[in-house]
């Protein structure tokens, strides 16, 4: 593949951009390839090579590339109408009303301009609401690129910051604990649960290899926090409108948490972000309440009117059914190609999202195993060798992953999230025969 073009427009931006990108996971190696267009399924890059695209801009694109009709002229029209005015507009209300129609544990909802931001507001809600300072999250989860949770340490413990230009203060504020380990949980709660103002995780570890839970582990996180006066948080940014449909992921696990956050799905592309939850938690938020939290953007008429639409087309069509079937089929592929290739590795993922991991170990005899991905069955002869926490994904063979696996789905013009730790999805673009297509390359690349 000739990547002239992408090589060159690298090198200028290497002079103006830091290591040439505005998002760090951009900055594969040895350059990224530049996107000219996206085309339903597909992206081109500036040297006119076309890539079936997983990545969907890392989740918001459940449609792919090519907005239906219904949503490019409600864009038009408000394109317009101008972009934004400082004021209220319907849109806001009409989204709003959505959300909370379609989620239970919302009953009203804030919108903000990112995941992070979201985030970084419900952090200060929980605190404002509980009036404690304490937060708990989980090793390997993410959050965005916000102080409070770019954490690192060992579990039950006070943490240090994961980057640096964190105060160690913010970080100490912050406990850790390891993924689907309820006795962890259940401890940490024991000792100090009075001063946790919130537990906020994500349903699925899904900026983490897609560990999904065990069962009863989100049932435990619900009963501690309820018991010590704590808040439970799920940050639905990936996971909402995804994971479970329009109930999102809280929906599929039937647990409700008291606060969610989302972003990406529900913006249709465009920036977004929004924290929704009980009424009386959130109308901690001013104006009603003492929690302040403010943007000049936030509500976006553009991003909001993106995400609405998405949404009342994925209520109107077939496009959970459409992407969960293709998910279904591509990850049974995936687990019969890796019986015969690399039976030590393992399939995650469910609904519309999928990764393989390249575990180290698997079990002899593979009968009886999950058809369609680690669905975490204790039955299952691979449930030991499953993935449960971080420190599980990190013995994988995440350099092989990135270095000879990524590299050889790329050339074969499949574009996969750059890492063994980030979730690739599937849009309402992708076919059958991109399935087909794609475990052709992977039997080709493994
Ligand atoms: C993407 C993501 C975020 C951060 O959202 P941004 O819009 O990138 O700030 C936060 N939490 C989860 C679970 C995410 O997947």
């Amino acid at each position: 593949m000739n990547r002239e073009c992408s090589r060159n427009l690298y090198d200028r931006a290497l002079s103006v951009t830091p290591g040439g990108v505005n998002s760090p996971v951009r900055a594969v190696r040895p350059y990224p390839f530049f996107v000219k267009r996206g085309d339903g399924a597909h992206v081109i890059d500036a040297d006119g090579n076309r890539y079936l695209d997983y990545v969907g801009g890392y989740g918001p694109l459940l449609l792919g590339h090519d907005l239906p009709q219904s949503v490019q002229s409600a864009l038009q029209s408000q394109l317009a109408d101008g972009p934004m005015y400082g004021a209220p507009a319907e849109v806001e209300v009409e989204l709003a009303e959505f959300v909370t129609r379609h989620v239970p544990s919302v009953e009203m909802i804030r919108f903000v301009n990112s995941g992070t931001e979201a985030t970084a507001s419900a952090v200060r809600l929980a605190r404002g609401y509980t009036g404690r300072d304490k937060i708990v999250v989980m090793q390997g989860g993410y959050h965005g690129a916000q102080e409070s949770t770019l954490v690192q340490g060992a579990s039950g413990r006070t943490s240090e910051p994961s980057s640096s230009g964190i105060p160690s203060a913010f970080a100490e504020e912050t406990i850790t604990l390891p993924f689907n380990d309820a006795e962890a949980a259940r401890e940490l709660f024991e000792e100090r649960g009075d001063e946790i103002a919130c537990m906020m995780t994500e349903p699925i570890l899904g900026n983490y290899a897609s560990v999904p839970p065990v069962d009863g582990y989100l049932e435990t996180l619900r009963e501690l926090t309820e018991e010590h006066g704590s808040l439970l948080v799920f940050d639905e940014v990936m996971t909402g409108f995804r994971i479970g449909g329009l109930q999102c992921a809280q929906g599929k696990f039937g647990v409700t948490p008291d606060v969610t956050t989302f972003a990406k799905i529900i913006g249709g592309g465009f920036p977004v972000g929004a924290v929704g939850g009980r009424a009386d938690i959130i109308e901690q938020f001013a104006p009603t309440g003492n929690v302040f939290q403010a943007g000049t953007y936030s509500g976006h008429p553009l991003s909001l009117t993106a995400g609405l639409e998405m949404l009342r087309f994925a209520a109107k069509n077939d496009v959970y059914d459409h992407v969960n079937g293709l998910g279904e089929k591509l990850r049974s592929g995936l687990t019969d190609i890796l019986a015969d290739r690399a039976p030590e590795y393992t399939v995650v993922g469910q609904d519309s999202m999928f990764k393989v991991i390249f575990t180290r170990d698997g079990p002899r005899d593979l009968k009886g195993q999950c058809e369609a991905g680690c669905q975490q069955n204790p039955d299952c002869p691979r449930f030991d060798y499953c993935p449960k926490d971080k420190t599980d994904v990190d013995r994988a063979e995440t350099e092989r992953w990135e270095r000879l696996f990524w590299p050889a789905m790329v050339e074969q013009g499949v574009f996969l999230t750059a890492n063994q730790f980030e979730s690739q999805f599937i849009s309402y673009a992708h076919t059958e025969e991109d399935i087909e297509e794609t475990l052709e390359a992977y039997k080709e690349a493994l």
